[in-house]
């Protein structure tokens, strides 16, 4: 079914066609005519479904609609500032040509400054991270009071990320009347209580038809021969993008220059980089100066690279989360993706908790010339076999969060 069946804008549909957008993905199918029609929506939709353009698109033609002086101020909150800059991004380039809306992005980790001075003379669009939220607040740059809508993008990492607080504040801002958006990857009991909460009356969205395309591969090779295979794998497949997960910033800048020796074109994307430099290393893959970045689960949040062919697990993430998040960044907008996993005598069992977590079975492959030989650590035979992966055991982050569910808080 065409974008014309969705009552959209003559001048939203030909942004839409400029941007090679020519048929809905199932949630904006679903959730633009809802949005348009001023319902809440509570739409569990992974990142990757197209679920930005689901709400940017109807919330901007609301905002077409109005005539000037009543136009809606929606306010959409996010866990990181690579999200925020994500969402900015579609937001602007869907407005583009239209009549201007205003659009603010405001995270932490930078100046409060350019922030303070965009908000100046208000806003049609606010795009931000609760904390820096807060912050802007309390130097008086905006005022909730006139919010129209509401989204709360991906809710779940939100409440996870320890921002149930700074939400509670945020929420209380806001006028008794608006139309609240909910979008989250999963519908877990602490997002249904918010939902619950927030939103009794909302329309319910599930987009369980949109399981990307991702093949999935485990190989199985010693630890210090993983850096050599990491280069054939590159070379035999010839992929012109790819993001290679590690464990630590450590990690990521010694594969990095690893790589660069070989002559691939590889940048290291951690948490400690500052934001300016993360941006350009985002910029180059994207634009083909960088063909490898070498990524902590940190960093990678958020990221969005429509065309990612493939990513590589170097080291295993800590928990099946991170590892659904992981190869999420391929597969994406209906391209089919590959997901390798490399496999050490040690992280055997960690990788068959994930499997069993996600109820998977991957077969183990050996590349010839790199059958393992080493056995697993004495430490490791005789543990509880959980590869020392999170969720086996309450974490120190766990038992906090259990103990404020105790208390009631959201
Ligand atoms: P999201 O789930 O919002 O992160 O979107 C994932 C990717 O899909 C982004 O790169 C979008 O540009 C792309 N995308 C969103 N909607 C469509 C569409 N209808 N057709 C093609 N690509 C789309």
């Amino acid at each position: 079914m065409p974008f014309t069946s969705l009552g959209l804008d003559p001048a939203l549909l030909r942004q839409l066609h400029t941007h090679g957008y020519h048929t809905p993905t199932p949630i904006q199918h679903e959730a633009i005519p809802l949005i348009l029609a001023g319902n809440d929506v509570l739409a569990t939709a992974q990142t990757g479904s197209g679920k930005t353009a689901a709400y940017c698109l109807p919330l901007l033609q609301n905002w077409l609609a109005a005539s000037a002086g009543q136009r809606p101020m929606t306010l959409i909150l996010l866990p990181t500032r690579e999200l925020a800059q994500q969402v900015g991004d579609t937001l602007q380039q869907l407005a583009s040509h239209l009549s201007a809306p205003k659009i603010v992005v405001a995270y932490g980790g930078v100046s409060i400054n350019p922030q303070l001075m965009a908000l100046r003379g208000g806003a049609d669009f606010v795009i931000a991270t609760p904390g820096r939220l807060l912050d802007l607040l309390d130097n008086n740059a905006l005022t909730l009071s006139g919010i129209r809508t509401l989204v709360l993008d991906e809710a779940d990492r939100l409440l996870e990320q320890g921002f149930a607080d700074e939400l509670g504040r945020i929420l209380a801002l806001l006028p008794a009347q608006h139309q609240k958006l909910l979008f989250s990857a999963t519908f877990a009991a602490n997002v249904q209580k918010l939902a619950h909460t927030l939103m009794p009356a909302a329309r319910r969205i599930s987009i369980t038809d949109s399981q990307p395309d991702i093949h999935q591969r485990a190989i199985e090779v010693d630890n210090a021969r993983r850096s050599a295979l990491l280069c054939q794998l590159i070379r035999q497949y010839d992929w012109p993008q790819l993001i290679v997960f590690v464990a630590s910033k450590h990690g990521a800048a010694e594969l990095a220059q690893t790589l660069q020796r070989e002559d691939i074109r590889a940048a290291a994307l951690h948490g400690e980089l500052a934001q300016g430099r993360r941006e350009r290393v985002l910029d180059n893959l994207k634009s083909g100066n960088l063909r490898v970045i070498i990524a902590t689960d940190l960093a990678a949040r958020g990221i969005d690279i429509p065309t990612l062919p493939a990513v590589i697990n170097f080291d295993l993430p800590r928990s099946p989360q991170d590892y659904t998040h992981r190869i999420g960044r391929t597969g994406r907008a209906g391209e089919s993706g590959l997901a390798i996993s490399l496999i050490d005598a040690d992280s055997r069992a960690h990788f068959r908790l994930i499997e069993k977590r996600l109820q998977l079975s991957i077969p183990r492959e050996r590349i010839a010339g790199f059958e393992p030989l080493d056995q697993p650590s004495p430490r490791l035979l005789s543990s509880d076999d959980n590869g020392g992966i999170k969720g086996s055991r309450p974490s120190k982050k766990d038992k906090l969060r259990a103990a404020a569910a105790a208390r009631g808080e959201s």
